[in-house]
């Protein structure tokens, strides 16, 4: 495809509904259509989808799209066919269809109307699918979450590393991957495994503004949680914690509260998930609760506020949680309770690991530590951490730039001390 003659807009238009680019998605789609690898780095709500979801319905052959989650999936084929009218335009396969299905999307991709085939590595590894996909004709694969490959991300997952060998075995094609990660480990871990080392590479800055970042000392969580829920009244909020139990505990109090929340995470059954994920985006319910299990890629642009319970295990992953706040641009408030208890708990969850894996591990807590206990600007920290400088003095929208601490607070500390 001659990417020049293509009026992009058009298509945008007549396949979205929206009339202008978000960022450099105009040409992300452009180096795509040319044929190029492509390698996008964008924070979360930056609107990667749709710079593999247009030239797939603009190029000839059926565009393979590698996704982590099945959820995920579900949520983004269903959104795709709320745009797109004609049924079958994309499918996702994977190990919830059964033997019906899988034939019907198996012939809709023969017959050429699928342009977009959502798979998770399982599937795409699992010998029948790569016989198959050898006679699809394909437009590019498109690599989704692609940080999962990086034992530096906040997700990694060993099927992701062996995405290029299967690709070798189906036929090659253009890449393009996607990640909100923009650390400079991942990104290389990234290419070199992707076999793209010289893929164009486009970066977006960081930068979420509507964002307000805080960390306050876990004293009296709950009670400050379900305060802050009750001032903001018919807000939709994530609240992460770290364990199974703590997700069940949370949500149950906060349901005792008067609180319309659900909990999530990957020890309940799947119908159950999908539902109270469901009613989540629905606004049936107003809060989640949930382990990290939930909300990668899950497209709710209205969440007023991430809340977490518990510190996450790296700044990476902190980033990308609370990135789930304010996607539409509105408000998003990240509110975070830290304690160092919680950082020892982190660091014991750790020890049976193998060593490597210990040892990057605790660089990320460190990290996350001096993030937290830190008086600079939060959205300066969190810029510099992804090779971003952030040149302003106060962002105004941090609690360390709207009240600076002129000195060590000894009086938190000691209360933490105290309560945990
Ligand atoms: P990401 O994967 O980068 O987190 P998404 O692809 O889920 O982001 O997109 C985030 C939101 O932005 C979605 O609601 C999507 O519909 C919207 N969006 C994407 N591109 C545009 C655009 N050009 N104009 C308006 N909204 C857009
Ligand atoms: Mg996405
Ligand atoms: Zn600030």
């Amino acid at each position: 495809v001659d990417a020049s003659e293509i009026s992009l807009k058009e298509y945008l238009n007549k396949y979205f509904g929206f009339t202008t680019f978000k960022g450099n998605q105009e040409a992300i789609i452009r180096n795509v259509l040319a044929g190029n690898d492509t390698f996008v780095l964008m924070p979360t709500g930056g609107g990667k989808s749709l710079c593999y979801q247009l030239p797939a319905l603009i190029l000839d052959g059926t565009a393979i799209i590698i996704s982590p989650l099945i959820a995920l999936m579900k949520n983004q084929v269903d959104n795709m066919r709320s745009f797109v009218v004609e049924d079958g335009v994309a499918h996702f396969l994977n190990s919830s269809l059964n033997k019906a299905q899988i034939q019907k999307v198996k012939d809709d991709i023969m017959a050429g109307t699928t342009k977009m085939l959502y798979v998770a590595p399982e599937s795409l590894t699992k010998e029948e699918n790569v016989q198959f996909l050898r006679q699809v004709k394909i437009s590019f694969y498109a690599i989704d979450e692609a940080h999962c490959i990086s034992e530096w991300g906040h997700d990694f997952r060993p099927e992701y590393r062996r995405i290029r060998p299967i690709i070798n075995e189906i036929g090659q094609a253009p890449l393009i991957a996607l990640t909100a990660t923009a650390t400079p480990k991942v990104q290389h871990d990234i290419q070199k495994n992707l076999g793209m080392l010289n893929a164009t590479v486009f970066k977006s800055s960081f930068n979420r503004p509507n964002l307000y970042y805080e960390v306050r000392p876990k004293v009296n969580a709950v009670k400050e949680i379900i305060k802050y829920i009750k001032n903001n009244p018919g807000k939709s909020g994530i609240i992460y914690c770290l364990s199974r139990k703590k997700v069940e505990e949370m949500a149950e109090v906060l349901k005792v509260n008067g609180i319309k929340a659900l909990p999530y995470h990957a020890g309940m059954d799947a119908s159950t998930r999908s539902e109270n994920q469901d009613k989540f985006l629905m606004e049936e319910v107003d809060v989640i609760v949930a382990t990290i299990a939930f909300g990668m890629g899950i497209d709710k642009p209205d969440v007023r506020f991430v809340i977490h319970y518990d510190i996450p295990k790296s700044l990476e992953g902190y980033y990308q949680e609370t990135g789930r706040a304010g996607r539409d641009g509105g408000e998003g408030q990240c509110i975070t309770f830290y304690s160092y208890k919680d950082i020892q708990k982190l660091e014991k969850f750790m020890q049976g690991k193998p060593v490597s894996e210990q040892e990057i591990g605790k660089q990320l807590l460190l990290e996350t530590v001096s993030y937290a206990e830190s008086s600079m600007c939060r959205r300066k920290t969190l810029l510099n951490y992804f090779g971003e400088e952030f040149t302003e003095d106060n962002c105004n929208s941090c609690d360390n730039c709207l009240n600076p601490k002129t000195q060590f607070d000894g009086q938190d500390e000691l209360q933490m001390v105290l309560e945990t």
